[in-house]
């Protein structure tokens, strides 16, 4: 290799380890063109619809959302029980999520856990949420992120109401809630 190139690519690699420390480069870039063309179900059309997946940085996600948004959604922190916004919310609407606007629950669904979280028998639709094995905390649960823009929800157990048998246990700074017109 000759040494010019060697030297550029010294240069190159300090000033991209200086970036990445400086907080201004971003180590998983997510261009807008990966993002995937997905099947959703949309609560306002009454139907699936096609929509595309939200990539942001983590950069974009922060200007974005607020401290505790960006806390749950995005570092898959957990908001403290009974004092968060939805647990006690029994008005008619839906819940989309706090990060790309999607549909993730209905009220028809949501029930009195008594956990101090929002909790739901199911998601609006299935295609709406994804789930994932997640062993944090020398547990396994099953975690439940949004399909579009995989922010953090929350976790889904098996101890729910019938007929699902589901509790999706909720956190309120992941959702919006839309009250019915
Ligand atoms: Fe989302």
């Amino acid at each position: 290799m000759r040494k010019g190139v060697v030297v550029s690519l010294v240069l190159f690699g300090a000033i991209a380890a200086a970036g990445v420390l400086a907080g201004r480069v971003d180590l998983h870039p997510s261009p807008a063109a990966a993002a995937a063309h997905i099947k959703v179900y949309s609560a306002e059309k009454g139907g699936y619809v096609m929509s595309d997946e939200v990539v942001k940085s983590k950069g974009e996600w922060k200007r974005t959302l607020t401290a505790e948004q960006y806390h749950v959604l995005r570092e898959k922190g957990t908001e403290r029980p009974f004092t968060n916004k939805y647990a006690d919310n029994h008005e008619h609407g839906v819940y989309r999520c706090a990060g790309c606007g999607l549909d993730l629950f209905r009220s028809e669904e949501k029930y009195d856990s008594g956990t101090g979280w929002p909790s739901f028998s199911a998601p609006i639709a299935k295609e709406n949420v994804e789930t994932v094995l997640d062993k944090s905390f020398f547990t396994t649960r099953t975690e439940v992120l949004c399909r579009r823009c995989g922010g953090h929800l929350g976790h889904v157990f098996d101890d729910g109401p019938k007929p699902t048998g589901l509790r999706y246990c909720m956190n309120s700074a992941a959702l919006k809630f839309v009250p019915s017109k």
